[in-house]
């Protein structure tokens, strides 16, 4: 069709004048290296923060259960998709997380948009950090509540509109990260917490960062020390410091049984194939017995934003904005030039203005590695 393309041409042109057109960039990885037409790089773009996706348990994992089980899942978990790893997945996931239940989904983006709508609609308010994640936006959008947005990790932004609006509608949900994708921040759970409590109002945190990586691995609400119960909907990925792929909430059983009855994104879609289940759970098993592994990655990064002088990050992720798009790609392709993969993230994934170079820490990677990248980074960003 004439009027599609041309459709699509003035968006990508758009895309194009500001800076902001994307590309997909063939890359094939293993460990903390990323390689391309014969090139090899450094990788600090990756979420893969154990260094798990090529650990040998974890394919061995998922080598025996592709032979027992094949290699899709055939239907959702409601039909006859329900293979017995699911279930010992999910005990093992709630006892990571210490909560009474997990469900799993087909990934944590799938989570969020299933989770949200299954939980509050027309009657109902979310309150939602304006730095949440993609997904959880689609989700609260999806759901038909009426979503107001909160400036960064503002307690008291959250408790005026608790205040102000909580009485008007039916349910609550407050929607924040563990750690922030992009800013490598953790958030004031604590306090939201006891706002949520106050209020009667739902807190649901998405730790996609957070999920083997603090907290001894079990997350940011037991990094924050605060009890399961403080937090009620405790999201989660398996794609991410798993190493794997799907997504999860940590829940009440109660709730875990709803979600099997309304979460769409559950009900109608295929289930996982066992061989990624399988590999999830020998990656859950590590992060529970490996401690050294788990504090690594956040050990990395700290030693990384201590010499580049950022502040202290709450795990993993440390950014660096540059604010204008053009800096931010020409940093990247500068570090690449020296062989370390760093992306430039840029709007529409953060806020106007605030583009940024993203470094994310692997326990994969080399105390050479990572000495190199500071090396490198001193001479890309002070120059
Ligand atoms: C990556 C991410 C997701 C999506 O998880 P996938 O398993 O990659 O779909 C959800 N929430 C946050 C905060 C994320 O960073």
């Amino acid at each position: 069709m004439r009027s599609l393309d041309d459709f699509a041409r003035d968006k990508l042109a758009q895309r194009e004048r500001a800076s902001r057109r994307r590309r997909l960039t063939p890359l094939s990885g293993h460990g903390a290296h990323i390689e391309h037409q014969g090139r090899r790089w450094a990788n600090f773009a990756a979420n893969d923060y154990l260094g798990l996706r090529s650990d040998a348990r974890l394919i061995r994992a998922a080598e025996a259960a592709l032979r027992d089980e094949g290699c899709g899942a055939g239907a959702s978990r409601l039909i006859t998709g329900n293979h017995p790893g699911y279930p010992e997945l999910e005990a093992d996931l709630a006892a990571l997380e210490g909560t009474d239940a997990a469900r799993v989904f087909g990934s944590g983006y799938l989570t969020n948009l299933g989770l949200i709508p299954a939980l509050v609609g027309d009657a109902d308010l979310i309150l939602i950090d304006r730095l949440a994640h993609a997904c959880m936006w689609s989700g609260a959008r999806l759901s038909g509540a009426t979503v107001r947005t909160v400036p960064h990790n503002d307690v008291d932004a959250f408790e005026t509109a608790l205040r102000d609006s909580r009485h008007r509608f039916r349910h609550c949900l407050m929607l924040t990260e563990g750690v922030f994708s992009m800013d490598g921040d953790a958030s004031p759970l604590s306090a939201l917490a006891d706002l949520a409590s106050a209020r009667d109002a739902w807190l649901m945190v998405d730790d996609a960062h957070g999920t083997g990586v603090t907290g001894n691995g079990a997350g940011s609400v037991q990094a924050a020390g605060l009890s399961p119960e403080a937090v009620p909907l405790r999201v989660g990925t398996l794609s991410k410091g798993l190493g794997a792929y799907g997504g999860f909430v940590g829940c009440s059983q109660v709730v875990a049984e709803l979600i099997v009855n309304r979460a769409r994104t559950l009900v109608y879609s295929t289930a996982l194939p066992a061989s990624i289940v399988a590999a999830a759970r020998a990656a859950v098993d590590i992060v529970r017995t490996e401690a050294d592994r788990v504090r690594r990655p956040s050990a990395l990064a700290a030693r990384f934003a201590d010499a580049l002088g950022c502040p202290q990050p709450a795990a993993a992720i440390v950014p660096i904005v540059v604010h204008d798009e053009q800096v931010a790609l020409r940093a990247a392709a500068a570090f690449a030039e020296h062989g370390f993969w760093v992306p430039a993230i840029r709007p529409p994934t953060v806020p106007d203005g605030t583009s940024r170079l993203r470094f994310s820490f692997s326990a994969a990677h080399t105390d050479d590695d990572v000495e190199g990248l500071i090396d490198i980074a001193h001479r890309v960003l002070h120059q």
